[in-house]
């Protein structure tokens, strides 16, 4: 008689790019799999040249958010090293999520504040230059609803330099209800290609956005041949969050003002 279903997990970077708590996402998501009746191992996949082979055994990937620095240290090793087997897993099925510097390195190129050219994977079509300002607060989603998400409004909080200008082509991961987003004018929020998904959110994103979660398990459990759990879960913990979360993000929208026709406007008042 086997054992629980068991998938594995890539983490890309866990010393480097892991800010604002997005390793949450990796335990959110090895929960979420016990809850669905399975294992999720996980390989560190890091700069030393070892973990390069680990990658054809990882049933999906995560990467998350890190400094210019942080981002300036990974990218030869991830271009160079870990980049012909990454792009082989994606194109044969396996999900991965990147947040903010990880999802900026998918893109062919990062140009960081002090004009460092930062190269990435290009494994979406689109490129970073940081701003003048950072674009900092909370941020919600509408998820394209090519995703079929259980719950398409994502919400989370952002913080980055970078503006990520989409190639014409690349549909986004979805439309900005509150927040800036890509590039704080387009309305437009990450990107998404194939089973890669780069997102802006941090939060961690995962624990707040279970349907998420579901879509990197269920993609996971498809690309390696193992079945996931499809049964709704109590979410009640998680709803309760992304309610708590979205609360807060339109009170704060409403005290700031409110973005209208792309400018911030300050509610007129009344009496
Ligand atoms: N260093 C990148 C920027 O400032 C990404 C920051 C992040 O991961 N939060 O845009």
């Amino acid at each position: 008689m086997g054992g629980a279903a068991r998938l594995t997990l890539g983490l890309l970077y866990p010393r480097e790019m892991n800010l604002y708590g997005d390793r949450g996402n990796l335990l959110a998501l090895r929960r979420r799999a016990e809850r669905r009746g399975v294992d999720l191992a996980v390989n560190a996949i890091g700069l030393d040249g070892e973990s390069t082979s680990l990658i054809a055994t990882c049933s999906g990937f995560l990467i998350g958010g890190g400094q210019d620095l942080d981002q300036l240290a990974v990218a030869d090793d991830l271009v160079s090293r870990k980049g012909p087997a990454l792009a082989e897993a994606v194109a044969a099925g396996a999900p991965l999520l990147a947040v903010c510097a990880g999802y900026q390195l998918l893109g062919t190129h990062y140009l960081a504040a002090d004009g460092t050219r930062i190269p990435g994977l290009g494994l979406l079509p689109l490129s970073t230059v940081a701003g003048g300002s950072r674009l900092v607060g909370n941020l919600m989603v509408t998820a394209a609803p090519e995703l079929e998400l259980e719950q398409p409004l994502l919400v989370g909080f952002e913080n980055h330099s970078g503006r990520t200008l989409l190639e014409p082509g690349l549909p986004a991961l979805g439309r900005v209800v509150r927040g800036r987003g890509n590039d704080g004018d387009s309305g437009c929020e990450g990107a998404r290609l194939g089973t890669v998904i780069g997102t802006y959110l941090h939060g961690p994103l995962l624990p707040k956005n279970p349907s998420l979660a579901d879509w990197w398990l269920f993609t996971a459990g498809a690309h390696a041949g193992v079945t996931v759990d499809r049964q709704p879960l109590d979410d009640s913990l998680e709803e309760a969050a992304r309610h708590e979360a979205i609360a807060v993000t339109l009170a704060g929208s409403r005290q700031r003002g409110y973005r209208l026709l792309g400018r911030e406007r300050p509610l007129r008042r009344t009496g």
